[in-house]
């Protein structure tokens, strides 16, 4: 194989999996068979043989487990493909009949009045925040724990993006923090239910309703996620997913906006279509395009697919919830593991990620990034996520534009005093020393996976003094 073709196919594997936002482990990265339907049922019913006196793999031991994890995303050919070679063979490729029966079927899952699909969960959000009247001298209110699809949609709009610190045990935006953030320019906040767990939803609306804040949810990675049974995104004006490759539900792109508002939801129909008529858009006939618009449609082909994967939806997230459960009980008492809590009202959540602190003193003074190449080692792949967003360089190119340079005070555009303003320190500890996560396709497994996962780290625990030497 040529050069070329290598790095080709090593951008597209990449490529396939930013959604995560983070740099994954080389063992995901790897070359999976798509289509192989044994994943779900070919479950190993017993951990791996094991004993703790076993030296860790990356000193050359047995790794705790070598089977594979499931591969994702899943495609069945005999129950995925019908209708997806319906749309193809049809010709009629374009926006139609199949993206409508994806949107109706959407709301339904979540429980939103309408849904309107769209070509991925950034634009989902930026045609939100326009049709909300998000503009140029407006500050947006976000977590810094996320990923960059929220954050990006904000500064397109010309609103400057402000940052509030997350409460570190559930890895979510910290109601106790949003109100100090508020200022006279503060227009909207965005709660994003980051890895799949769900935000304090309840206390966001308290504040917004208080201070007139719009709330658009980023729940780009919440698929099926529910707060006392009310699905995510259907709390605020509006509610954003993401069907991205690596998400819950996965198209490879794609994306939707729900909401109960049709008045706003016909406006994003029509954004989303050069802001040509669309329900209560209207004007005299042949008056022509109506609003500031763009194009955001998604393909029928796109919706095929996403109606055959939302047939799975529902239960892998129970899967992904029942390991969840049982691996977290598993972890805690680990010294120097303390998996994520959820809030009490959460009644079920997404489980994109699997997040826990990772506590080095109880490893011995172990680092992070040591302990996550030792349980890689293992078997078990894991990444430390995000990196801080709230002091990078795209912030800076945003500010020091004509829009931004018209639109704020010079002051406000000095992006050491924005630092400043904006830093998060528990936000800092997560990203740079803590966090640790698993990705979602890890716990589609068995029981016996979910024992080798805390076999592993267990193992780690008790050898962390031999792996203190290792960078
Ligand atoms: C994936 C994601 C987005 C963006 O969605 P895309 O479909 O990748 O554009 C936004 N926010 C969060 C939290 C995400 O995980």
């Amino acid at each position: 194989m040529s050069q070329s073709n290598v790095s080709r196919r090593e951008f597209l594997k990449q490529n396939s999996l930013t959604g995560l936002g983070a740099i994954l482990t080389p063992s995901l990265l790897a070359d999976t068979p798509v289509g192989t339907p044994e994943i779900v049922t070919k479950r190993s019913i017993k951990p791996a043989p094991f004993s703790l006196a076993e030296p860790p793999a990356l000193l050359g031991g047995k790794p705790v487990r070598t089977a594979q994890w499931p591969t994702w995303p899943l495609w069945k050919p005999e129950q995925d493909e019908k209708q997806l070679l319906e749309v193809i063979r049809s010709g009629i490729w374009s926006r139609g009949n199949v993206v409508s029966e994806f949107e109706a079927k959407w709301a339904a899952a979540v429980g939103a009045k309408r849904s309107l699909a769209v070509v991925n969960g950034t634009n989902a959000i930026m045609a939100a925040l326009a049709q909300l009247d998000i503009r140029g001298g407006d500050e947006v209110l976000v977590p810094p724990y996320t990923f960059i699809g929220t954050v990006a949609p904000v500064l397109a709009t010309g609103a400057m993006p402000i940052f509030v610190d997350v409460d570190p045990e559930t890895f979510q935006i910290d109601p106790a923090k949003i109100e100090a953030k508020i200022t006279p320019r503060t227009k909207a906040i965005i709660p994003v239910h980051i890895l799949g767990l769900p935000a304090n939803m309840p206390q966001i609306l308290a504040i917004a309703k208080k201070h007139k804040l719009v709330v658009i949810e980023d729940a780009c990675q919440a698929h099926l996620a529910e707060i006392n049974h009310q699905k995510v995104g259907t709390f605020g004006h509006a509610g954003c997913f993401s069907f991205q490759n690596s998400k819950n539900l996965a198209i490879g792109e794609g994306g939707a906006i729900v909401s109960n508002d049709d008045a706003f939801m016909d406006r994003c129909f029509s954004y989303h279509n050069y802001g040509n008529p669309y329900g209560m858009v209207s004007g005299v006939i042949g008056a022509g395009t109506l609003i500031q618009g763009t194009k955001l449609r998604l393909t029928e082909y796109q919706a095929a697919i996403g109606l055959a994967q939302l047939k799975r939806l529902d239960a892998e997230t129970t899967t992904r919830n029942t390991n969840a459960a049982y691996l977290k009980a598993k972890i805690k008492s680990i010294p120097g593991i303390v998996p994520y809590k959820l809030y009490d009202d959460v009644t079920r959540a997404a489980f994109h990620l699997f997040p826990f602190r990772y506590k080095k003193e109880a490893f011995k003074g172990l680092s992070r990034e040591v302990f996550i190449k030792a349980l890689t080692a293992e078997g078990i792949p894991c990444s430390k996520g995000y990196a801080t967003l709230n002091n990078m360089p795209y912030l800076n190119d945003a500010f020091q534009s004509k829009n931004f340079q018209k639109m704020y005070p010079r002051a406000m555009l000095n992006f050491n005093s924005y630092v400043e303003r904006n830093h998060c320190p528990q936000n800092d500890r997560l990203c740079n020393e803590e966090a640790v996560w698993f990705t979602q396709n890890m716990l589609l497994g068995s029981q016996a996976d979910m024992d080798e996962i805390a076999n592993a780290i267990e193992k780690i625990h008790t050898h962390a003094d031999k792996l203190l030497s290792q960078k």
